[in-house]
């Protein structure tokens, strides 16, 4: 056990929140201060999923972020020199890379054809090695099926698309724990995904995982839609939540709209939670982005997204760091 997850621990940053995973403590004495890196996804700013990330380092820096979220598949398939580089300027900039992916239908390691879920774990293998070589960190999103993706034509029960799930995910666990990667699984809408809808079912799918490598993503954009209570499955997720997704109801911006960033803070405060805070807007039709993410309008006319950024990273600092 300790020979295999050894690769987790030359990273501190994962050190801490790994031993904190695992070992049961009250945080709150522990830690009274708690950094929370704030971070952004790059797509706020691109209407195609595949982008040059380079320039976005320095940038989200000047805008006041911690941490650059960017697109895994695109990762994955970039050339190794390309690779080194942006991480050599995320080093320069002292910005943390996160990776986020939403398997293609080709790639639904949840899929009963075998042949598609064996590609796939292919490609989830070679996303999580090029991280690996990159330093390791977080892979999180439809790590775990598909995406937008609902059960297909006739059929009515899930479970077996579950089953298929976890035998992939207990197969990349072992190569996440290689690589000093953690897969966090997302928990995402009824209406763009059906395996994962709640936190009760994710906390359900990592137990039975039962790897440091596989915890949770929670999204307030989609707690908005299916949680009873925001700040109740916060405080469920407890040492099993890895990261939060920000976003207003409608994905505008962290402090244009109504979601209860009070309730959000004081749950993520009685977990001691200290991942990343990566804000997720979209506000702009347009583009396979604006297809997959359903935005079928202009959220904010003239947009000065620099601006909106800025001032979001702003509000996130004040309101849940
Ligand atoms: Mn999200």
């Amino acid at each position: 056990m300790e020979q295999r997850f050894s690769g987790l621990f030359h990273n501190p940053t994962i050190l801490h929140s790994e031993q904190r995973a695992f070992i049961d403590l009250d945080y709150r004495t522990l830690y009274s201060e708690v950094m929370r890196k704030i971070g952004i996804y790059y797509a706020f700013w691109t209407r195609e999923w595949d982008a040059d990330f380079f320039p976005f380092i320095e940038k989200i820096k000047n805008l006041g972020f911690d941490q650059l979220e960017i697109n895994g598949g695109t990762f994955a398939v970039m050339s190794p020199p390309a690779r080194k580089r942006l991480g050599d300027e995320a080093k320069r900039c002292n910005i943390t890379i996160s990776y986020g992916i939403g398997l293609t239908a080709d790639h639904d390691v949840s899929s009963l054809d075998e042949e598609v879920r064996r590609n796939g774990i292919q490609f989830m293998r070679s996303m999580i090695e090029a991280v690996g070589k990159s330093g390791g960190g977080m892979i999180g999103g439809t790590v775990h099926s598909a995406w937008p993706s609902t059960l297909p034509k006739d059929a009515t029960d899930k479970r077996p698309y579950l089953d298929q799930s976890k035998k992939s995910m207990r197969e990349m666990v072992r190569v996440a724990e290689d690589n000093n990667v953690i897969l966090n699984v997302e928990v995402i809408n009824r209406f763009e995904q059906y395996l994962l809808n709640t936190c009760d079912e994710a906390l359900s799918y990592v137990k039975d995982i039962n790897s440091p490598s596989c915890r949770i993503l929670l999204d307030t954009f989609h707690m908005n839609i299916e949680e009873d209570s925001i700040g109740g499955a916060i405080r469920k997720a407890g040492r099993y939540l890895s990261a939060l997704h920000l976003g207003e109801t409608n994905r505008k911006p962290p402090g244009l709209g109504r979601m209860p960033w009070e309730e959000i803070r004081s749950a993520l405060d009685a977990i001691g939670f200290d991942g990343p805070l990566v804000m997720e807007p979209f506000i702009a039709k347009g583009g396979q982005v604006g297809r997959d993410v359903a935005v079928w309008r202009d959220l904010i006319p003239n947009p000065d997204y620099d601006k909106l950024a800025h001032d979001a990273a702003s509000f996130v600092r004040k309101v849940l760091c």
